[in-house]
């Protein structure tokens, strides 16, 4: 067959395409989302002329759906959030205030590193065609030539581009904010949105500025008064012969000359915003995830269900170990796609189930290659001749293409659905509709913040909002609820009758459903007695004094309810603390900051006992999913918590000191999404791929029991499974290879289903086709999780030197082999990966792999597991946050205003800035900003009467109000989780927390900068070649 490089067919299922209206981001309770109706599918079929106008048989129009529900009442405003409500009762697990600010060993590693030259030599556009045959793109840094040593005199440099000290334009972009006083500790906000304490006044708060000198554990030189904060756009870099004479010998390093993500980004907006991507043309580089760009299914998976590290690979294992390039897909199955893309096609084969090769058992795709009149078709992924069944013989045209190709989603989509037979079931049973399950935290903890209050408050009209499919009135899944605390309470909310009843088992030693009929009930029949119940559970516990809790057995007990009732589902947990109850699963606290650094650091994202994995996997074994809700006031051992959830395909959210009045915006916000995804749930997914290579690793929310099958008790839109590939013979350039993901699911209504996707990639023997056909994007997901997981077995500079080297050899290789003869001195890098250094510096310098004094054990054991199920677009935006000034664009501008580099020195303390990192938000304010616009926003009248810390901005009428929150909306309505804003004000003590989302600077912790990082890149690249 030849899938390569073919004119893209017509497209074979018309415009308008049918919407899925199951995938839309509902609008309930304030989610901003989309605003198109639920329709109905449309014909499946299109304009082209001569195919028929009906749908062919086999083709159900009955997709899954959860109608977009109404918007809710329920939303009351945060108050403002106050500056010193962060981190009240989180002091216990917290480093004490005595600790001071360590430089860990191995954590800053670039300080020394002689500034390297840079070249500048024009970077050669990627093209989007056929790959050009010369291997001569030498994409390259633009920079200066610049050579010398540093002046040995001279204290250490953190940034060859520093001014001389003195020089008004010189020197720190900013002043040292005025530091804490140690009656008040400051207060650090870690990536992962929560706060914990700082420590009181720090040593290196006053330094470590960019350009400061913070290398090593010396103290730095005695600081000149520091300058004024200058718009560094409105300075003119300073030429060498301006310098004084012992500096002309150092390097300087032209920020503006290094590679920029916002270019990159705009770059690609610019160029590949406007058509759509068409999946026709095998191996075609995507464009980034940082570009709106619709997607037209031509025989290729979206890039919105699959990403590729590259979309050449090298056709030999020897070019693949050479060039070190991670050869990954990043792959969300159930991804959700914008209302104007169609969702996948559901087609029935009735009983004879979807047509599969006899050996290699991949399912019947656009590739599948048919011969002999059409009687049989040869497999694309194992070479197998295969006859086709009676029943769906078709006769080939002239090209031999069957003649009914465009009717059949399975022979010309990248992505379609089939309905899968009794086979694919269970005991050969077709499923149940599945289960969920809310098991509310009750105790001591839970009452006094108000969470329990409230959560039933909620429930009461969420619970109109569960999932459902197609048209379906009303959502298939059925409700149960437990209480609990060091006992469990399970609840029958029968509808027969009056009054709920309360059961308790306190055996938890030996858990066991104390009631079948009426725990899991149908919303609408039971819902006086659900109601009554949500009613009645603040008050029963209102008064408690218990504070010990139970986890594992809460876990046993939804899960033997659902195992009772015969369905899958999912369990909704809400934790407080630690369970230190007499129960299976008991946990100590064993937090130990000590072992930050050491060999046994690694333990801290271990699980303390086994038995949370051996609980998982009976659940795996039932398809049921848990998604935790953590409100914890101090330690709760996150890394322990969060393996059932993790191994489950479920979510963990965690509101560290959780206080209604602040916190219940975001909490709500996150649980109104979480109920009401769509997920699919008892889920086996496979991945299958041409010969040559094959599926040898997997990261991400799951279970395995064996190397193949990735096991998903649930699995949501939200989710991916990065999935990495070897050779295991040699590849084809002409036959390329081919990638088919299969997911066998049962749908929220209970109907069971396989959803595939295809993907063709080229083969290459160049290195430099390779190289021009990269992802970085998808590089960095790749590699942020592979370090994140290594983290569980080894030492974590290992394996920041792991990511280091790796990253060197990639570059060296493309050095070496593709870029054309130029003096050592220069750093060149392919233009598909000119920023691999700066996202993976900011990996590197991530809280999990170098984490700052005041990054909690748990922030970072919850960070891990996040990044787990990211997709490219989240990792994208969490590595390398995004800085939006607000006053710089006319205000009528319907667009987003074009995003500045994450760094100190582009701030301009005349101008407001958005930034977010898809779980922070924050709203920085410059203290030159006119008083117009401080007016505009905050109803104030000059900068000092902005409230530090606010979290809410007033609603004004006026443009630039209206702007800045219309934009904070859309920011929240692109993200998976609910970002709560944080207002900063410069200069103010909560800039710390907003600095450390600076990634290009140096960070408190020992991070590099980004020019130092790729001076040290340079370096390790010479030592390589050399
Ligand atoms: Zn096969």
């Amino acid at each position: 067959m030849n899938v390569n490089q073919s004119a893209p067919p017509v497209p074979p299922f018309g415009q308008p395409q049918p919407v899925y209206p199951g995938y839309h981001q509902s609008s309930y309770g304030g989610q901003p989302g989309s605003t198109a109706p639920p329709t109905s599918y449309g014909a499946y079929n299109g304009p082209v002329p001569g195919y028929q106008q009906t749908p062919p048989p086999g083709v159900s129009r009955a997709p899954p759906s959860s109608e977009a529900p109404p918007a809710s009442t329920a939303q009351a405003p945060c108050g403002q959030a106050a500056y010193g409500q962060f981190g009240q009762g989180d002091v216990q697990n917290g480093p004490s205030s005595t600790v001071q600010m360590q430089r860990f060993p191995g954590s800053q590693p670039f300080g020394s590193v002689p500034l390297a030259p840079v070249v500048s030599q024009p970077a050669v556009l990627q093209p989007f065609g056929p790959p050009p045959t010369s291997a001569q793109v030498t994409a390259q840094l633009a920079g200066m030539q610049i050579s010398g040593a540093v002046a040995p005199a001279l204290p250490p440099v953190g940034l060859g581009y520093a001014l001389p000290p003195g020089s008004q334009m010189t020197g720190p972009p900013g002043p040292p904010p005025p530091m804490h006083s140690s009656q008040q500790p400051g207060y650090q906000l870690q990536q992962n949105g929560s706060f914990g304490p700082a420590r009181g006044p720090q040593p290196n708060y006053g330094s470590p500025y960019p350009g400061a000198s913070t290398f090593g554990s010396q103290p730095g030189p005695p600081q000149p008064l520091p300058p004024k904060r200058l718009d560094p756009d409105a300075i003119p870099s300073p030429q060498l012969n301006e310098l004084p004479p012992q500096q002309k010998t150092r390097h300087r390093i032209d920020p503006d000359a290094i590679p920029s993500p916002i270019q990159v980004i705009e770059d690609d907006r610019n160029n590949r915003g406007s058509e759509p991507f068409v999946t026709g043309v095998r191996g075609q580089v995507p464009p980034l995830v940082t570009t709106n760009f619709l997607v037209k299914d031509q025989g290729n998976a979206s890039p919105r269900y699959i990403r590729c590290t590259s979309y050449n690979i090298p056709c030999t294992s020897d070019m693949a170990k050479q060039a070190q390039v991670p050869l990954a897909a990043v792959i969300k199955p159930l991804a959700r796609l914008p209302p104007e893309e169609a969702s996948p096609y559901v087609v029935d084969h009735g009983e004879s189930g979807p047509l599969r090769c006899n050996r290699c058992k991949a399912y019947m795709c656009p590739f599948m290659q048919f011969i002999e009149g059409g009687r049989r078709f040869q497999c694309c992924f194992c070479s197998c001749i295969n006859d086709v069944p009676p029943q769906y013989f078709q006769h080939l045209d002239h090209t031999g293409k069957r003649v009914d190709a465009y009717d059949r989603p399975e022979l010309s989509l990248g992505s379609y659905e089939f309905l899968a037979t009794v086979d694919y079931c269970k005991n050969n049973k077709f499923p149940s509709p599945p289960a969920f399950i809310f098991m509310i935290d009750v105790s001591y903890n839970a009452i006094r913040s108000g969470l329990v209050r409230l959560l039933c408050e909620e429930l009461k009209s969420l619970l109109d909002f569960l999932p459902r499919e197609g048209g379906a009135e009303e959502s298939a899944i059925r409700v149960g609820f437990v209480t609990y605390n060091k006992v469990l309470h399970f609840y029958n909310v029968k509808s027969s009758l009056a009054q709920p009843q309360m059961m308790v088992v306190s055996d938890v030693a030996d858990m066991f459903v104390p009631l079948l009929d009426g725990f899991l009930v149908n919303v609408s029949e039971s819902r006086a007695v659900i109601t009554s119940l949500l009613d009645q559970i603040p008050e029963m516990f209102a008064d408690t004094r218990e504070t010990e809790t139970v986890f594992a057995p809460v876990i046993q007990a939804g899960m033997e309810a659902l195992k009772a009732a015969e369905c899958a589902g999912k369990l909704f947990l809400f934790h407080t603390s630690l369970p230190i109850a007499e129960a299976p699963g008991k946990l100590k606290n064993r937090d130990d900051r000590k072992l930050i650094n050491t060999d046994k650091e690694k333990t801290l994202f271990q699980p303390q006992t086994g038995a949370y994995q051996t609980l998982a996997k009976e659940c795996v074994a039932q398809g049921c999913c848990v998604d935790l809700f953590l409100f914890p006031n101090q330690y709760v051992d996150v890394a322990t918590l969060s393996v059932v959830p993790q191994l489950t395909g479920g979510s963990v959210y965690k509101y560290a000191c959780f206080q209604v009045e602040n916190d219940q915006e975001r909490f709500l916000s996150d649980l109104r999404r979480d109920v009401q995804k769509v997920v699919g749930f008892d889920a086996v997914m496979r991945v299958r791929t041409s010969t040559g290579i094959r599926a040898v690793d997997f990261f991400g929310a799951f279970y395995m029991s064996n190397t193949t099958d990735v096991e998903l008790a649930g699995l949501d839109g939200d989710k991916t499974v990065t999935v990495e590939f070897k050779h295991d013979d040699r590849l084809n350039e002409e036959s390329g290879a081919l990638l088919q993901c299969a997911l066998l699911y049962t749908s929220c209504a209970g109907q069971r289903r396989l959803r595939i996707h295809n993907l063709a990639l080229n083969c290459c023997t160049q290195l430099a086709d390779l190289y021009r056909n990269c992802e970085t994007d998808t590089l960095i997901n790749y590699m942020a999780k592979f370090a994140y997981r290594g983290v569980l077995n080894s030492p974590v500079k290992t394996v920041r030197d792991t990511l280091i080297t790796q990253c060197a050899q990639i570059l060296a290789c493309y050095r070496k082999n593709c870029a054309s003869p130029s003096s050592a001195g220069q750093l060149i890098l392919p233009e598909c990966m000119k920023l691999l250094p700066v996202y993976l510096n900011c990996v590197l310098k991530s809280d999990v792999l170098q984490p700052g004094a005041e990054v909690t054990t748990d922030d970072r054991a919850y960070v891990r597991q996040l990044v787990t199920s990211m997709d490219v677009a989240e990792t994208n935006v969490f590595f390398y946050p995004r800085l939006l000034p607000l006053t710089k664009s006319p205000i009528e501008s319907a667009t987003e205003p074009p995003a500045v580099r994450a760094s100190e020195e582009r701030l301009s303390n005349g101008d407001i800035y958005l930034l977010e990192n898809g779980l922070n938000l924050f709203l920085w304010v410059g203290a030159s900003v006119q008083q117009g616009v401080v007016q505009s926003l905050f109803s104030v009248s000059s900068f000092s009467q902005i409230t530090s810390g606010l979290s809410v901005l007033p609603v004004l009428d006026n443009p630039l109000s209206k702007k800045v929150r219309g934009l904070i909306d859309s920011l929240r309505a692109q993200r998976s989780r609910y970002m709560k804003l944080i207002v900063v004000k410069q200069e103010d003590k909560l800039e710390m927390l907003f600095k450390h989302f600076l990634v290009e600077d140096k960070s408190l912790s020992g991070g590099a900068s980004y020019v130092d990082f790729l001076c040290h890149m340079h370096k390790e690249i010479r030592q390589l070649l050399s």
